[in-house]
């Protein structure tokens, strides 16, 4: 832990509040957009909000990859769960996304469908092989960081020959999102001033991916690791950039992420999948080359192919508003059913699923200081 817990210290975080309190603009305002669902994830858990200065406000992005798969993915995997032959596997975050009418996979495990939650990838492949009798599909999700080792499970299910395991991939590409939010038209646009980049992801993509943000759309960008200081220390990063009107792509996680990542990772992604021409993402609409399918060398293992499905735009609960959280344009105890209807037990939207949804993180860490809050104001 001896990493960890340095990057935990209680009196450096309290030192660093102070840095950023003395270098903060009184007459100005900072609007900082955490990519990150594992950045929200801190954010709520050490109550770094609390420690900001009051014109700085963090605005929680759409990096929580089990929040931005939209209704029609889930139910187009619960269709295929309800197929007899089927066996389809996922992990158990995926198992509670709510799509239409509420239904989860885990739902439809109860009324018979064989649904199975796994760990890793390998985990499906062993199912694949204890099962040559049924068709196992794998219902990968995730940003570049759970990328590769679906490639891996792709290429190892080739070399196995084994023809009773086929994908359902909905792997999304970061920087398209980025862009995304950026290309929000105005009406729904919010405003940012600078991002606290993602530090999983940034591992094996690189920084260089993100260096356009700030050359060519003038954001300043820090990319940064998931412990409270690297969070601070990016968010004081951020601020001395735009006191400073400069919009540069800073790496303060340089203990992991190169300039131009893991390039072994990147090569096998490039191998299995290309770019779709376009996805659907919970909250951002239809994004242009934002997501991932396999390969035409890879056919044989595309569930899209092999079963030929259709996949259905579908409307959240009209109650529900993590398309509004996901974009930054509401908090999550803006959204009327926070922590009443919608709760990690019951979840109504996906963004009170994973940990790393904003929903979750806020109701497990953050609501009772929405009461205390409130409470003063009254
Ligand atoms: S509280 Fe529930 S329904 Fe509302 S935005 Fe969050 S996850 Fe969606």
């Amino acid at each position: 832990m001896k990493y960890l817990e340095a990057f935990r210290d209680g009196d450096l975080a309290r030192r660093l509040a102070a840095a950023i309190a003395a270098e903060v603009d009184e007459h100005r305002g900072y609007r900082l957009m955490e990519f990150c669902g594992g950045h929200t994830h801190t954010l709520a858990r050490y109550g770094l909000e609390r420690l900001l200065p009051d014109n700085v406000e963090m605005i929680h992005g759409p990096g929580c990859p089990v929040c931005v798969l939209p209704s029609g993915r889930i139910e187009l995997a619960i269709d295929l769960a309800r197929r007899p032959e089927v066996m389809l596997c996922s992990y158990g975050d995926m198992l509670r996304v709510p799509g239409k009418n509420g239904a989860t996979l885990m739902k439809a495990r109860a009324t018979g469908a064989d649904v199975r939650m796994i760990y890793s990838t390998l985990d499906a492949l062993k199912i694949a092989r204890a099962h040559p009798d049924r068709d196992v599909v794998f219902f990968a999700i995730g940003f570049e960081t759970t990328t590769p080792p679906t490639a891996v499970a792709i290429k190892e299910a080739q070399r196995l020959g084994l023809n009773n395991f086929t994908v359902l991939c909905n792997h999304v590409l970061t920087p398209a999102a980025m862009a995304g939010i950026l290309g929000t038209p105005a009406e729904q646009a919010i405003h940012v001033d600078g991002f606290v980049g993602p530090g999983h992801v940034s591992t094996v993509i690189g920084s260089r991916p993100f260096e356009r943000f700030a050359r060519d759309d003038g954001y300043p960008v820090v990319i940064t690791g998931f412990e409270p200081l690297d969070i601070l220390q990016a968010i004081r990063q951020l601020i001395r950039q735009l006191n400073d009107g400069r919009a540069e792509l800073e790496n303060e996680y340089s203990r992991v992420v190169s300039r131009d990542g893991n390039q072994k990772a990147q090569a096998l992604m490039a191998e299995v999948f290309e770019l779709r021409d376009t996805f659907e993402w919970r909250g951002l609409g239809s994004l242009p080359r934002s997501a991932l399918k396999l390969r035409a060398e890879f056919a044989d293992f595309d569930a899209e192919q092999r079963f030929a499905v259709q996949i259905e735009s579908i409307p959240d609960h009209k109650a529900c508003e993590c398309a509004a959280v996901l974009r930054g344009a509401k908090r999550p105890e803006q959204c009327k059913v926070f922590a009443m209807v919608c709760t990690p037990d019951n979840p109504l939207g996906s963004c009170m699923v994973s940990s790393e949804g904003a929903c979750a993180a806020h109701y497990r860490y953050g609501r009772f200081a929405d009461r205390k809050t409130a409470q003063a104001t009254t």
